[in-house]
């Protein structure tokens, strides 16, 4: 690939991410705070929506995130024109039970990377130069899925072009987690709980983080530092304790 290529393609895939965010953030503030704000008027953490000003900065910060995000997009694609990665598009390469099992240890080491690194963000020193802009946003919005700094997006998507290096992945299967990874981050930021309340009976599915916990985060800050799933906040002590009672009251039925 030469220079010229690399910037063309970057400037291609930044258009992508970027309009993307724009397309489904808005659609999904659109649709659970103003057009569904009368059905789901209990599950939604904030009567006042987050400032116009914070949502602006967000969206500003969120292209920033993109630019990186499109560079990671293109390591990742150099790498696999390469044949450097374990990627692989014939389902039968593998045994079949490594279909369903490769996304959940690919959920399951991003978690466990993303748990310890967040830890590792929040400690003073770090927090200031990586990880304070993204908890600006107390009263948290669909568009602050993708407001970080860049060293935390580079942090966040550096996982991405490593561990297909060492996992062997259907290539399908990757781009619905690329796909999966957007969508969680938006319902962990749009400030309503669209989980029903039977989910909290379900094993597994208690497990998912939604709204409610990750809002407990941005609200708290010392508590809720998980991704996908609750398990190394148990694990570790630091779920917040008023995490189980909120979800019961947000998704009760009036
Ligand atoms: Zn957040
Ligand atoms: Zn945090």
């Amino acid at each position: 690939m030469t220079t010229a290529d690399f910037i063309l393609w970057s400037c291609l895939l930044f258009a992508i991410i970027f309009v993307r965010y724009l397309l489904f953030s808005g659609a999904y503030h659109y649709l659970f705070r103003r057009h569904w704000k009368d059905r789901l008027q209990q599950r939604i953490f904030h009567d006042r929506p987050a400032g116009q000003t914070i949502m602006r900065k967000e969206i500003i910060r969120a292209a920033g995130v993109s630019v990186v995000f499109a560079v990671a997009g293109i390591a990742t694609l150099w790498l696999w024109q390469r044949g450097h990665t374990r990627l692989y598009l014939d389902p039968g390469e593998h045994h079949w039970i490594w279909l369903p099992l490769s996304p959940l240890l690919f959920l399951a080491l991003q978690e466990t990377y993303y748990y310890w690194t967040h830890r590792w963000m929040h400690l003073p020193g770090i927090y200031e130069r990586v990880h304070a802009w993204h908890h600006e946003s107390i009263e948290t919005t669909a568009f602050t899925a993708f407001s970080f700094h860049p060293l935390e997006a580079i942090i966040q998507a550096i996982y991405i072009p490593l561990i297909i290096l060492v996992l062997p992945i259907q290539t399908f299967i990757f781009l619905f987690l690329l796909a999966l990874m957007t969508l969680s981050a938006t319902i962990n930021h749009a400030g309503v709980e669209v989980f029903p309340a039977s989910w909290s009976k379900i094993p597994l599915l208690r497990r998912l983080i939604g709204a409610t916990h990750h809002d407990l985060h941005h609200k708290q800050a010392r508590t809720n530092f998980g991704l996908y799933f609750t398990y190394w906040d148990e694990w570790m002590g630091t779920e917040s304790k008023k995490y189980k009672d909120r979800f019961e009251r947000v998704t009760e039925k009036r």
